[in-house]
């Protein structure tokens, strides 16, 4: 017997009759005599629509009252539905299990959690159905964890609890090559490591929130992906493995079109210029990701660097003031873009993937806008109508799509 941790996804409880499967499944699992702690999302489409109704009276502090709610109406109809199977369950909100939180409203991060009530219920053979996505601060605020934060709300309760291992059920097998919506030929991966996870995550894979990985590779919690209404084996989120020289050089295609670039051109080239440049901008608490500073040829240089659309155009404003102080040409901003990245471990011991990357984009005449690279991934930005193209034409070009795979391996 183990216990188990199990997170149903907004898609996965989208309807009354799908709670009720939710329910089935949850219930077969506890017959089986696992102890089973349930992390739920709101109905999908809920806290988008919560979002909106605040459009333009939106505070912090109440907007987490306000997107809350999605998940409580959750825990009740699902507790509901285990009560009538005849598994006893019990529901809590974020505050009564006390998921206790910093008091960064809409971006919380979990401080602790308290298990005694959960344990208790456990003890009593009950399924505990937790809210996802929420907690409170010190002072009793509700708080919530960003969107997409119900997985972290699963990993935490899982590492809290020291549970056997944390599911995430979801309306996909598992972590594929990218996002099977966008690659139909993208192949389902059996293991992913953390560090992978981590950075296919934070590069736009939303299929785990970024910080639940994190949490889950520093807990060491067993961490898999699974289909909520499929049988299968998942994808596990494991720690490095040893055969890393075995690994292929690239595990997965991850891509976002979350961000906008600016560019300061002819800015005098002394020392200095890119703090002076970019300290404004992080003390509006903008942050910056990928940062290119070209050559000074005429004793003048250009910077680009990018922030995430929404802060686009607060960074613009700072950026021209900056730029008129000193005395730089102009000032350009562009949000059609989109960033593609390669990820792969295997990039330690693999030589030459770079070019390879360049090359497969030449092929299909993108351009690359800037490029950044780290020792387990490499990005470039394009115009963002070339997204799809440029993730196809790379998912190919490294042999992940499903039938080259199949031919290399003789299958
Ligand atoms: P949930 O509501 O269950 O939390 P999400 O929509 O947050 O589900 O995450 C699942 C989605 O993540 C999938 O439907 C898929 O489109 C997307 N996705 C993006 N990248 C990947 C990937 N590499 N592997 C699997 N799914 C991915
Ligand atoms: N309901 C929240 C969201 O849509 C949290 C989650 O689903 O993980 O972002
Ligand atoms: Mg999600």
């Amino acid at each position: 017997m183990s216990l188990l941790v199990q997170k149903f996804g907004g898609t996965s409880v989208g309807t009354v009759e799908r709670i009720k499967a939710v329910a089935e499944k949850v219930a077969a699992f506890r017959q089986q005599g696992h102890d089973i702690v349930v992390a739920v999302s709101a109905m999908s489409g809920e806290t988008n629509r919560l979002i909106a109704l605040s459009e333009g009276i939106a505070t912090p502090r109440e907007m987490d009252v306000l997107v809350s709610t999605g998940e409580q109406v959750t825990i009740s109809l699902l507790s509901m539905a285990l009560n009538t199977l005849g598994c006893p369950a019990v529901s809590y909100t974020g505050s009564q299990v006390r998921i206790l939180t910093d008091s960064a409203h809409t971006k919380a991060r979990i401080k602790r959690i308290d298990e005694g009530n959960i344990r208790a219920d456990l003890a009593e053979g009950k399924v505990v159905v937790v809210a996802g996505f929420q907690g409170t601060d010190e002072a009793g605020n509700i708080t919530t964890l960003g969107r997409g934060g119900s997985d972290t709300t699963a990993v935490a309760l899982a590492a809290a609890l020291k549970a056997d291992e944390c599911q995430i059920y979801t309306d996909v097998d598992g972590v594929y090559t990218t996002d099977p919506r966008v690659v139909a030929s993208a192949q389902r991966l059996d293991r992913i490591t953390f560090e992978e996870m981590l950075e296919m995550a934070s590069l736009g894979s939303k299929v785990l929130q970024i910080r639940a990985v994190e949490f889950a590779g520093k807990y060491n919690v067993p961490l898999r992906v699974l289909h909520s209404f499929q049988d299968g084996p998942g994808t596990l989120i494991c720690l490095e493995e040893k055969t890393t020289m075995e690994a292929p050089a690239i595990s997965g295609i991850a891509f976002n079109r979350d961000e906008a670039k600016l560019t300061v051109l002819g800015v005098p080239d002394i020392p200095g210029v890119a703090y002076k440049i970019l300290g404004p901008i992080s003390e509006a608490n903008i942050e910056v990701d990928v940062i290119v500073q070209n050559v000074a040829d005429d004793k003048t240089t250009d910077l680009t660097f990018t922030v995430h659309r929404n802060d686009m155009k607060r960074a613009a404003t700072i950026l021209e003031a900056t730029a008129s102080e000193l005395g730089a040409r102009e000032v350009k901003t562009d949000d059609k873009i989109a960033k593609l990245s390669l990820v792969g471990v295997g990039m330690r011991s693999h030589a030459g993937i770079a070019s390879q990357m360049f090359r497969a984009l030449a092929d299909v005449s993108i351009n690359i806008l800037l490029i950044t690279t780290s020792e387990i991934k490499i990005s470039v930005v394009v115009d963002e109508k070339f997204l799809e193209l440029g993730v196809r034409a790379l998912h190919t070009a490294f042999g992940l799509d499903a039938e080259s795979a199949a031919e290399s391996t003789g299958e």
